[in-house]
């Protein structure tokens, strides 16, 4: 495996120091402050082993530990290790007959340096976790979820599991934990009984619940204590009572200007139930598939062959694109991203996840797009970092660790030759993925990926 080491090094091991008491140390760049969401400039950052111990000022004396690997940063801005909120690395790949570890590097390229799954065969997933955590300089941290808790038959029976009696719940979780998962996901077959008591066993274990709706309501889940919602769908599955409509309650269609959705928003909001629009899946499978610079766009090619021949088959199983004419689903997008904005201005937490690597949604540099997505939805671009990095990692349960560039966080940034905040595609321009105090070089990390 010669080019895995080629892709990350170590920093200063040709110093025969031990790689975990090595030190780099990252000089006078702009820092990205993913709490206050603002530049810092003239930022040295001081790393030893896997954690950075220090961020020094341009006033602070500083005093660079001997031995140390030393990186320029004049004219560079360094930005915490992205994290992807939402993806797959068993679902999907399962069919394209590619095994998790086989993405990873993409992640890891794209200056991912931490993925959440939501949703997966859990054998399967944890073996890729295993992987990942055994290689740490081709992969993100992986962090695990329970199956899709559903009805029963489950929809995904890949990696669904059907729960109808609410007494079996505590046992299941209880396996999860010896899992070792930090999410537990509701599925759209489950409704409120069921649902409730996930929740709260899931609450008991410390658990974070997450739900795509379907016959559980908005509403419902939310009075129930969710955590958090996947797929800016889940928002708008609220249910307007006989009372309101005049006639038996009912789903509601989006509609912004519906007092129950603005209800919901501001209930969203101050319960700080996070919310993962996954607006990449909605745009690149579900409603325009068919728009040539979708099916087209550059970060598709990176992906294996066998993923990228077997999208547009996934598509025709799944009848997308979804919702008639392209203009009806263009209209339907722009909805999804108003109400993206709108949840931002009304103060709902936001996460940014993407469903890769459901079709034209590329493992890790999709990302990206979630991040331009949500730009153009009205998000300054330091809003719209600040989810991808601290949102996130407090979804993890991790924000002690992840999230940020400050003393005793774990070394994982990405050095960018552009400033982000100036424009939000500026997160492509990579110059290095720091992954736990390993400079890895994305071209390098690229090359592991089987073009197949
Ligand atoms: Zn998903």
């Amino acid at each position: 495996m010669v080019a895995v080491s080629l892709a990350c090094v170590f920093a200063a091991t040709e110093g025969g120091v031990a790689a975990e008491e090595s030190s780099l140390v990252i000089e006078r760049c702009t820092l990205f402050d993913s709490q206050r969401g603002e530049l810092l400039p003239e930022r040295t950052i001081v790393i030893r082993g896997e954690l950075i111990t220090a961020v020094l000022g341009p006033d602070d004396k500083i005093e660079i530990p001997a031995g140390a690997k030393r990186i320029d940063g004049k004219g560079k801005f360094a930005i915490p290790g992205l994290i992807d909120a939402h993806v797959h690395l068993v679902h999907v790949l399962d069919f394209a007959h590619v095994t998790g570890d086989e993405v990873l590097p993409l992640y890891l390229a794209a200056g991912v340096t931490s993925v959440r799954s939501t949703g997966d065969e859990i054998v399967a997933a944890t073996l890729v976790a295993r992987f990942a955590a055994a290689h740490p300089q081709s992969s993100p941290r992986v962090f695990t979820c329970s199956p899709l808790l559903d009805a029963d038959p489950p929809i995904h029976k890949d990696i669904g599991r059907g729960i109808t009696d609410p007494a079996k719940i505590p046992a299941v979780l209880d396996e999860m934990l010896r899992w070792n998962v930090s999410t537990v996901k509701i599925y759209a077959g489950t409704g409120r009984d069921v649902g409730k008591v996930i929740i709260d066993e899931g609450h008991r274990r410390k658990l974070f619940v997450t739900a795509h709706l379907g016959r559980y309501s908005a509403q419902h889940a939310v009075a129930d204590g969710i955590d958090g919602l996947e797929h800016i769908w889940s928002v708008f599955n609220y249910v307007i009572p006989a009372e309101v409509a005049g006639q038996p309650g009912h789903r509601g269609k989006l509609d912004l200007d519906n007092p129950i959705c603005k209800e919901l928003i501001t209930e969203l909001a101050r319960r700080k139930v996070m919310v993962d629009p996954t607006l990449a899946v909605f745009r690149n499978m579900i409603l325009l598939s068919d728009v040539p610079e979708v099916s087209g766009h550059p970060d598709n090619a990176l992906a294996p062959r066998r993923l990228r021949e077997f999208w547009p088959v996934y598509l025709k199983q799944t009848g997308c694109p979804q919702g008639g004419p392209l203009e009806d689903r263009r209209r339907e997008f722009a909805k999804f991203q108003e109400l993206a904005g709108k949840l931002y201005r009304a103060g709902v937490p936001l996460l940014v996840g993407t469903d890769a690597p459901e079709p034209q949604v590329s493992p890790g540099f999709s990302l990206h797009q979630e991040l331009e997505m949500l730009v153009e939805s009205g998000l300054p671009p330091a809003a719209a970092l600040k989810a991808a990095t601290m949102h996130n990692a407090a979804a993890l349960r991790q924000e002690e660790r992840l999230g940020a560039i400050s003393p005793g966080k774990l070394a994982d940034i990405v050095l960018l030759s552009a400033n982000p905040l100036a424009d939000i595609k500026n997160t492509r321009r990579i110059e290095l993925v720091i992954r736990g105090g390993q400079v890895c070089q994305p071209a390098e990390l690229l090359k592991l990926v089987p073009k197949d």
